[in-house]
């Protein structure tokens, strides 16, 4: 039974995809050897199928839901003009401004009179960056969790990968990866914003 294998060169490929640096080689291998993990503050790993953390001292889940529920949750009404938000383009709208399609467009009406526009186009790029380096770090915390799972061979036993991949130290890789590409895309914010 083949199922790839999520190796350090996809970890490299997550790395620079969560920093930005997509077109750098990839090509770098070098074997893991499993061993004990202390985690610290902040450590995110994948354990038990579970994304955790050290949070004021305590070991603890990251709730993927949490974070869904909150980003779908949209109100009946525009907070900014109190109409029923009912057309097709007030959700992705909402979804990214917090307001209705039709504030968005008059926003951004006000925005290209005042000669803002571009500038907010940027931020707002910035600011979908974020949302994409979250996303990725997930779905590549994700993949590295599966590839340790290992598979039923054909004699029916549970086989691992020999070798073995080290889960926790590349899920503190990506998450790594996925930080530094954070602090990147806030500090340009920041420049922007000044
Ligand atoms: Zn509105």
């Amino acid at each position: 039974m083949l199922k790839k294998e999520f190796k350090r060169k996809d970890v490299t490929r997550a790395r620079n995809l969560l920093t930005g640096k997509s077109g750098a080689s990839s090509e770098t291998q070098v074997g893991y050897k499993k061993k004990r993990v202390d985690y610290k503050e902040g450590d995110v790993w994948v354990e038990n199928k579970k994304t955790w953390t050290i949070k004021d001292g305590i070991k603890q889940t990251i709730s993927k839901m949490d974070a869904i529920k909150k980003e779908i949750f949209m109100p009946l009404c525009c907070p900014e003009c109190g109409n029923v938000m009912k057309k097709r383009l007030d959700k992705p709208n909402y979804k990214a401004h917090k307001k209705c399609f039709d504030c968005v467009i008059e926003f951004e009406h006000k925005l290209r009179l005042k000669g803002e526009y571009d500038d907010y186009i940027k931020n707002l790029r910035l600011k979908n960056r974020l949302t994409e380096i979250d996303e990725m770090e997930s779905m590549f915390l994700d993949l590295a969790n599966q590839s340790n799972e290992g598979y039923i061979s054909e004699h029916g036993e549970l086989e691992r990968w020999k070798g073995g991949v080290d889960v926790s130290k590349m899920s503190t890789a990506i998450s790594e990866a996925a930080q530094k590409g954070r602090e990147a895309v806030k500090k340009e914010l920041t420049n922007e914003e000044n």
